[in-house]
């Protein structure tokens, strides 16, 4: 865009490329009785391709400065609202839908709070978004890697994780430092802990500090309980939480009760 002054602190690095605005727009496919929600429209690029799929679509921009650009987009099935995602209320915003697809070129640093919420406000069917390369990289890594933490096995947990594709610095303007992925998270829960709370703070701790034992990570708990568990997975308190499993912590969460 010319004349805009692109906020850095917004994370505004606009989509320039098309084939990678088709791809993600094809990533998914919808119903006319869904609900699609773009966060960070920016110039409408990516909404201008979601509002041909059918189903109502609702863009949430913090940027009020964009509405001269996102108010030339007209369509029926649009609605763009002018709020900050974290705030707005979205059980409101999405009663009465059967599925809901979160779409966006997310603002990166605001990436884990914007997912925390999609999944403790609403229940998502389908996530695609685009984010740096190397958060990517932690939501996808598997146990005994370094990129493996709470947040891989919190949204492991919740997904299944496909990469929808690579997206090169070179697609965006301004340029941004890093390149970027676009990643689909589709609900998918293998198996279900009996109580989420405690299993959410159960991985929280372990991973507390990294290069800890679950000794020493999980003193406020019963360690014997936990450790006989461990041995039934060929484990021990000496491990540390990177070398857990998904599905051994579900485990242990759900004989904690
Ligand atoms: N989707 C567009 C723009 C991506 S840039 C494209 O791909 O071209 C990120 C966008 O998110 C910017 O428009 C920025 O203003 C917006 N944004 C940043 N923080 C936000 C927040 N908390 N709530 C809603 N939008 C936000």
């Amino acid at each position: 865009m010319r004349d805009f002054d692109y906020k850095k602190s917004l994370g505004q690095n606009f989509l320039i490329d098309n084939n990678i605005i088709k791809k993600i727009s094809e990533s998914f496919v919808v119903n006319s009785d869904d609900l699609i929600i773009e966060i960070g429209p920016g110039s409408g690029a990516l909404t201008k391709e979601l509002i041909k799929k059918g189903c109502n679509v609702i863009c949430f921009e913090i940027d009020t400065r964009l509405k001269d650009k996102l108010s030339l987009i007209e369509s029926n099935n649009l609605n763009i609202v002018y709020e900050d995602f974290l705030k707005v209320d979205l059980k409101e915003w999405t009663k009465g839908y059967k599925r809901l697809f979160f779409v966006g070129n997310l603002p990166y640093y605001i990436t884990t709070a914007i997912i925390n919420k999609i999944v403790s406000e609403s229940n998502p069917y389908e996530i695609v978004i685009m984010i740096q390369k190397e958060v990517a990289e932690r939501f996808m890594a598997s146990p005994n890697s370094r990129n493996y933490g709470s947040l891989s096995v919190f949204l492991q947990y919740n997904f299944d994780i496909t990469k929808v594709c690579n997206v090169s610095k070179n697609c965006f303007n301004p340029i941004p430092k890093v390149d970027s992925i676009v990643l689909k998270l589709t609900k998918n829960k293998k198996e279900q802990a009996n109580n989420e709370n405690q299993f959410y703070k159960l991985i929280k701790d372990a991973f507390s500090q990294k290069r800890k034992n679950l000794r020493n990570n999980l003193k406020c708990y019963d360690l014997d309980k936990i450790n006989s568990i461990l041995n039934t997975f060929n484990k021990d308190l000496s491990k540390r939480a990177e070398q857990i499993t998904v599905s051994e912590f579900v485990k242990i969460s759900n004989e904690l009760n």
